[in-house]
């Protein structure tokens, strides 16, 4: 196992998400895929260039699950399963699970205490999902006050990015005014000479240049300075439009997905229902990938090759839908074959993903609670 001591000399990333089960293809390449390559990125020197951490979100799960959590304990195995499975590394990447740092649920009451209620009120998911989800009464605290906790669970490890899609940079939005918020409340103010210039020469553009500039000395500072926590910056990453099934966005609440262990006999049967081009009803009409999911599909999975061959090949009727969605399947399999051989040996093993989990949950309460001890003495208990 890595060293548990923290890194403070390179940038760090981190992201995490909720326990649903197992996770589909929308999932992977929308999140994981992304995780896995930073991950693996190295600098010039051949050192990695980010220090990691992911974690399955369990308390997430419960702001709108809480009345049913009889598959809660499964799902959190099976994300974290196909973590690993994906390519997270124990030993590259700090793998844990959330409710295992207890320091999450203590930093967000912290943060209850000065984040403004109408803050909650206005992200945009709060009341979307209140539509979506109207079977369930998720007029709750906790419900209004997950993106806070999103918030704490970001900045106990003071990252420098966060990897996210586009839809996911309001709560990050909200993370860096939690954290500024906190700074002008209880931390002192960073005095440089350059700073001292701007603030005398009111010149709010340099003012505004030196809040942004990026932080080439990651974090050891402000990581022993009690008091300040960090604005973590978005890493806005690749969300390849991944449609399900039925051509809508790939969700679980769709009923629309491939998952990511899905069985091979039982991704083509399900493939083979997929909607299609709408246009091409009969087989000598000609297509457009352009506007089919299937297509959308290939140009995720497929080689520039077979890429090739399903352009020409529809668009001249030369080749059948059903034929097209079985170059699909084997392209998604052979992404996919690796990672669900990994996930057989693992499951094969619960005790050692026990410990990869318990060792990760170790590192990362560490981390935690030096956050922590700078926040208790900032806002007066300690
Ligand atoms: S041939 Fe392929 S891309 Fe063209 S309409 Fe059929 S499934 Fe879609």
């Amino acid at each position: 196992m890595p060293d548990s001591s923290p890194d403070q000399t390179r940038p760090s990333v981190l992201s995490g998400m909720r326990p649903t089960g197992r996770l589909h293809l929308g999932n992977y390449m929308g999140a994981l895929f992304n995780w896995v390559r930073l991950q693996n990125l190295r600098t010039e020197g051949g050192q990695p260039q980010y220090e990691c951490f992911f974690f399955v979100a369990d308390l997430h799960a419960l702001t709108t699950d809480y009345a049913d959590p009889t598959a809660l304990r499964q799902n959190i195995r099976d994300v974290a399963l196909d973590f690993l499975a994906a390519g997270l590394d124990p030993e590259r990447s700090t793998v844990f699970i959330q409710s295992h740092v207890p320091q999450h649920a203590e930093l967000h009451t912290l943060f209850s205490m000065f984040t403004p209620l109408g803050w909650l009120e206005r992200v945009p998911s709060y009341k979307d999902q209140q539509e979506q989800l109207k079977e369930k009464d998720l007029n709750t605290y906790g419900f209004l006050g997950y993106p806070l906790l999103q918030s704490a669970d970001i900045l106990l490890y003071q990252p420098d990015f966060v990897p996210v899609g586009q839809d996911q940079v309001a709560h990050v939005e909200l993370t860096r005014e939690v954290a500024r918020r906190f700074n002008q409340l209880y931390g002192p103010k960073p005095v440089t000479t350059e700073r001292k210039v701007a603030v005398a020469s009111s010149d709010k553009e340099k003012l505004a240049a030196l809040e942004n500039e990026p932080r080439t000395q990651p974090r050891t500072q402000a990581r022993t300075q009690a008091g300040i926590l960090p604005e973590p910056r978005v890493l806005l990453t690749p969300n390849p439009k991944l449609p399900g099934l039925d051509g809508r966005k790939m969700s679980k609440s769709y009923g629309n997905t491939i998952m990511l262990s899905e069985p091979e006999a039982d991704l083509r049967a399900k493939l083979k229902t997929m909607v299609t081009d709408p246009a091409r009803v009969r087989r000598t009409d000609p297509g457009n990938p352009e506007v089919c999911p299937v297509g959308d599909l290939h140009k995720v999975f497929s080689t520039e090759e077979t890429r090739a061959d399903v352009w020409q090949g529809c668009t001249t009727a030369g080749i059948g839908c059903i034929e097209c969605k079985g170059w699909l399947a084997d392209s998604i399999i052979r992404e996919i074959a690796p990672i669900q051989e990994r996930r057989r040996t693992l499951e094969a093993d619960p005790e050692r993903l026990d410990a990869i989990l318990w060792d990760g949950s170790a590192r990362a309460r560490l981390r935690a609670l030096q956050t922590l001890q700078h926040v208790r003495q900032a806002m007066g208990l300690e």
